[in-house]
């Protein structure tokens, strides 16, 4: 039997509050989790696992990692139990053997980049979940060359998914603000026509991309888990763009490919 191709997602996650709401951001969650074909399994790159070396992670039980501070007791009792796959870790670590990957039996489990969206997706938890982790030592042409090497996982019914935001300064965020700081905006923009485009050059080299890249981008760990989506693309997939939002100084802009072929 052959597995139904999945597509491929980038999320913005935002604050881990949205894992608590009911609103149009998490109901887009819940309606993707709907539309999908049922994957085998989820490879999540979440903004929150950085580590020297790419991992993937090994354990039949995954545990809930609450890697926050100073939110509502609620956010903590949330456990998402989804299952892992430690025979699809030990081939996604032959995959990327180049790279040499290795598979992190407990170091690591699914944090909220993960679990805030997942809940909603696959609520039952009844989907394996593996988490691949952003390498440190790697710059954005070598993240999005990893990338590469997971698109043929695609084939096999597994649901890559970036979880990030294209716009994250938590510095500059201010909760009083509704809408978008005008540079906040400007990136975002940019960064959705370049998506548009398939132009996966400009976006690599983000620094380069617009002149506001530096405010919209101060660390890399919330942009980069785009790249690796976009190095699954096909190239005859179009992106469909949602929760295009930004809010101060952080998007929740979206994009999925090949999502009803
Ligand atoms: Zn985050």
């Amino acid at each position: 039997m052959t597995a139904q191709r999945q597509p491929a997602l980038f999320l913005g996650h935002g604050s881990p509050m949205n894992a608590l709401e009911d609103s149009p951001l998490t109901r887009t969650w819940t309606a993707l989790g709907r539309r999908l074909p049922r994957p085998r399994a989820v490879l999540c790159v979440s903004a929150h696992w950085e580590t020297k070396g790419v991992l993937v992670t090994g354990a039949e039980h995954p545990r809930t990692i609450h890697d926050f501070h100073g939110f509502p007791q609620a956010l903590y009792d949330i456990r998402y139990p989804a299952p892992g796959d430690p025979e699809l870790a030990k081939a996604i670590e032959t995959r990327l053997a180049a790279f040499r990957a290795r598979a992190d039996l407990d170091g690591w489990g699914l944090d909220h980049g993960t679990w805030s969206v997942l809940r909603f997706m696959f609520p039952q938890a009844d989907v394996p979940v593996l988490q691949l982790s952003l390498d440190t030592r790697r710059n954005p042409a070598q993240h999005y060359e990893v990338g590469k090497a997971l698109a043929g996982l695609r084939d096999e019914g597994v649901l890559i998914l970036g979880t990030g935001n294209i716009v994250h300064n938590l510095r500059l965020y201010n909760p009083q603000l509704t809408e978008a700081l005008p540079w906040a905006q400007r990136f975002d923009d940019t960064v959705i026509d370049r998506i548009r485009d398939s132009d996966h050059a400009a976006l690599i080299d983000y620094m380069h991309l617009a002149p506001e890249a530096a405010l919209a981008v101060p660390e890399p760990d919330h942009y980069l888990p785009l790249l690796y989506v976009l190095a699954v693309r096909r190239p005859d997939e179009a992106a469909e763009i949602f929760n295009n939002q930004v809010v101060a100084s952080l998007s929740m802009t979206s994009v999925a490919f090949g999502l009803d072929s």
